[in-house]
């Protein structure tokens, strides 16, 4: 391998690059140490490109080329690791790409509560210190009828709140087939060991019956437990304990009854042509003491973790010292309230919630949505694109009604001389990221997910990719 001394030998030094007009007028807008940083980077890849031998062509190795490419660096650097991008996968609660969009009601509320003081923890008819519990309370009781409720961080402190106080050292009893795993490495047997709770599995994992349950409750049971099988659907023979029949059994043996329903849903989506949800009220009603769910998945709040249900059993979990390292931060409180407030009017939730109004949304708008943005990719005149519309099913996520496929537009995208494969992750790679589908080796964008800004960002990210 001949490592190329001259063009070594013409590789610009730092100071030099720094000098460079480009390059000396970015501290204004980037840090200095950021600067030098990106510079020194460029070099060193420049030259370990020449040691490896490469024939790197003459006019990349000059300053004004260098000093470019430092430039490009650090706006690089510079950039937050938490970016915005556009989600056409058609994913509604996408939990890898940050779950459930806030309303604009929530927005609001999360920018005027988090610029001035507030009263947080100060009970303000009393003068003296209040509780930061309280702000949902009411709104939550009044929503769902439940007797008392509490916020903290997610669902899974949620549940791990209720074990830990109802059930430590004590046997929960679940049937085997809800022992599940939530995307992102939440799994009942092991947020169940952590809570010092001890899992005792009933039936099998295609059947469990009342039976099998009432074996089961001993001297040494804490808890009934029933968890929403979010992600998956066992379909054919298959037989579940209802939490009406789990009434019957803990009353007579004076137990606890929770579920863990997951997503939260609080208004009637049968009624919108969705797959029946339990909805946190019929979770109450049909005689559940506790009940659990998130606050981004179907509810589309922010993140956060629901229990309602009996004030008894609430001021204990109130009373928990855990309660403490699991607890709700403002930024949250004031989005979850905004969102909740929308609640008082199902209709009103629908159409300002963005979860609700993309899994709701009619196929005919969606048809729409598709054909303006293959008009908008044709007009760019590309030889090179081609785009058209093509019927697909999305998907609501977020471990929530995994067997609803719902009707969509999808657009298909190809590039000339691009791989489907690679055309997705130049797609990925761009700025601000477009992620979308591949099927079958093609590339699909389901308009079911995008915002009104996003058919123009994809417009101009294929025009880089197909020009
Ligand atoms: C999603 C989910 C959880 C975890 O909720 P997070 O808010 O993500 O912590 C727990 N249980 C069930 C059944 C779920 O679907």
């Amino acid at each position: 391998m001949m490592v190329d001394q001259a063009k070594m030998a013409r590789l610009p030094k730092v100071d030099q690059v720094l000098a460079e007009p480009k390059v000396a007028a970015l501290p204004g807008e980037l840090p200095g140490r950021l600067v030098k940083q990106a510079v020194r980077a460029v070099l060193e890849e420049l030259r370990g490109r020449l040691l490896d031998g490469e024939d790197l062509a003459p006019d990349r190795l000059e300053l004004a080329a260098v000093a470019e490419a430092a430039v490009a660096r650090a706006r690089l650097m510079a950039r937050p690791s938490l970016r915005t991008l556009v989600n056409a996968t058609g994913v509604v609660v996408h939990t890898n790409l940050g779950r459930s969009l806030l309303a604009r009601r929530a927005l609001g509320r999360l920018r005027e509560i988090n610029q001035r003081y507030t009263n947080l923890e100060y009970d303000l008819a009393a003068g003296r210190r209040g509780s930061r519990y309280s702000h949902v309370r009411e709104l939550l009781q009044e929503i769902t009828g439940a007797e008392d409720a509490l916020v903290v961080n997610n669902n899974a402190a949620a549940v791990f709140l209720c074990l830990r106080t109802l059930a430590a050292g004590r046997e929960v009893i679940v049937s085997r087939g809800q022992l599940v795993e939530i995307g992102g490495s939440f799994r009942i047997p092991e947020v169940m060991a952590a809570s010092g709770a001890v899992l005792r599995e009933v039936g099998a994992t295609n059947k469990t019956h009342l039976a099998d349950y009432e074996k089961a409750i001993g001297s040494s049971t804490g808890l009934l437990l029933k968890v929403h099988t979010s992600n998956f659907a066992v379909v054919g023979f298959h037989q579940e304990v209802s939490l009406g029949e789990l009434r019957t059994l803990a009353d007579r043996y004076h137990l606890p009854l929770m579920e863990d329903l997951g997503s939260g849903v609080l208004v009637d989506l049968a009624a919108h042509g969705l797959p029946k949800e339990p909805t946190v009220q019929e979770a109450l009603a049909a005689g559940a003491d506790l009940v659990t769910f998130s606050g981004d998945k179907l509810l589309g709040g922010p993140q956060a973790g629901v229990v309602l249900g009996s004030a008894e059993i609430i001021a204990g979990l109130r009373g928990n010292p855990v309660n403490r390292a699991l607890r709700i931060d403002k930024l949250t409180l004031a989005a979850l309230e905004a969102t909740l407030e929308l609640y008082r009017d199902p209709a009103e939730a629908l159409r300002a919630i963005p979860t609700l109004r993309a899994i709701t949304m009619d196929y005919q708008a969606l048809r729409r949505r598709a054909t303006a943005l293959v008009r908008r990719l044709r007009r760019l005149g590309l030889a090179r694109l081609a785009a058209e519309a093509v019927d697909g099913e999305s998907r609501v996520g977020g471990g929530a009604l995994p067997l609803a496929a719902l009707p969509t537009r999808l657009v298909r995208v190809a590039v000339q001389g691009m791989s489907p494969t690679a055309l997705e992750a130049a797609l990925r790679g761009g700025d601000p990221p477009v992620i979308c589908r591949l099927e079958d080796g093609r590339l699909l964008l389901d308009v079911r997910t995008l915002l009104p800004e996003d058919p123009a960002i994809i417009a101009a990210a294929l025009k880089k990719l197909a020009s």
